[in-house]
């Protein structure tokens, strides 16, 4: 990511590399229960970035000394398989993947309701399979399902996509070149039932009227995730017995 126009052509008479228009987002497909000892689960497609999410809980936070006596504790763990990027990805923890646990864990602690379980810890585990830009965000709405899956009573569904800018245009959720040669990518997570905006960071640079457009764009993206957040869901529960149902795409 460059803050200034990095002279790599990226839109082409109105559209994108890969086609889309600015406003386009990359097909979504999200499946509901689709492990079975998990509590509750999601398979995500999104582009090219193919994402697991398991969560388990409320169970009895262990070890001992990380129990909360007024509420649960949400623990994050966002991690990239080694055969996730072209490159091998060295595996284990490092700096990128704490930070997205961190932002991410953030956001759920907004939505679920831990007072109503005091010791007890929400474990949300985000692996991604396949990545191709905008991972916090798939890893999110991904798990945001598997929550949902598993009975976690929420605030309500959320769900992130990021905009940014290409080419001095604003854009809706980012491709790996636009990723890589864009000026400015701001990741959104968002709460439809309240409005609330769950988390937001930002890369590169936008004048204000561009990260004005750029919020709008990311919140519409938000909402277009819920519908087919819903779907996975009443898709799971339609048919209850078959973990098999298409979330449906965009
Ligand atoms: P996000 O995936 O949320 O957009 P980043 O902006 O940090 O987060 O990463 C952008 C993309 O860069 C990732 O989706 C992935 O395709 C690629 N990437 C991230 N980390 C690595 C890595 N260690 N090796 C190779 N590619 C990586």
């Amino acid at each position: 990511m460059s803050g200034g126009n990095s002279g790599v052509e990226l839109i082409k008479n109105g559209k994108r590399l890969d086609g889309r228009r600015p406003d386009e987002m990359r097909n979504v497909t999200i499946q509901a229960g689709v492990l079975h000892r998990a509590d509750g689960s999601a398979y995500l497609e999104w582009g090219g970035n193919k994402v697991l999410a398991a969560v388990y809980g409320p169970r009895e936070a262990v070890p001992r000394h990380t129990q909360d006596p007024n509420r649960a504790v949400v623990k994050c763990r966002y991690n990239m398989a080694a055969f996730s990027v072209d490159d091998r990805k060295r595996p284990g923890p490092d700096r990128r993947s704490q930070e997205i646990s961190k932002v991410i864990g953030e956001a759920f602690e907004n939505v679920i309701l831990t007072e109503e379980f005091p010791r007890a810890s929400v474990d949300v585990n985000i692996e991604i399979l396949e990545a191709e830009a905008g991972t916090r965000c798939a890893g999110l709405t991904a798990a945001a399902v598997a929550l949902a899956d598993a009975g976690i009573p929420m605030k309500g569904l959320i769900a992130a996509c990021a905009a940014g800018k290409v080419n001095d245009t604003v854009v809706l959720d980012l491709g790996k070149a636009e990723d890589n040669f864009g000026q400015a990518d701001l990741p959104v997570g968002y709460n439809p039932h309240t409005g609330e905006i769950v988390l937001l960071q930002m890369d590169g640079h936008l004048s204000p009227e561009q990260f004005d457009e750029a919020m709008t764009m990311a919140v519409e993206g938000c909402k277009k995730l819920y519908e087919i957040q819903k779907q996975a869901l009443y898709g799971r529960y339609s048919d209850a017995g078959s973990r098999d149902h298409s979330g449906g795409a965009e």
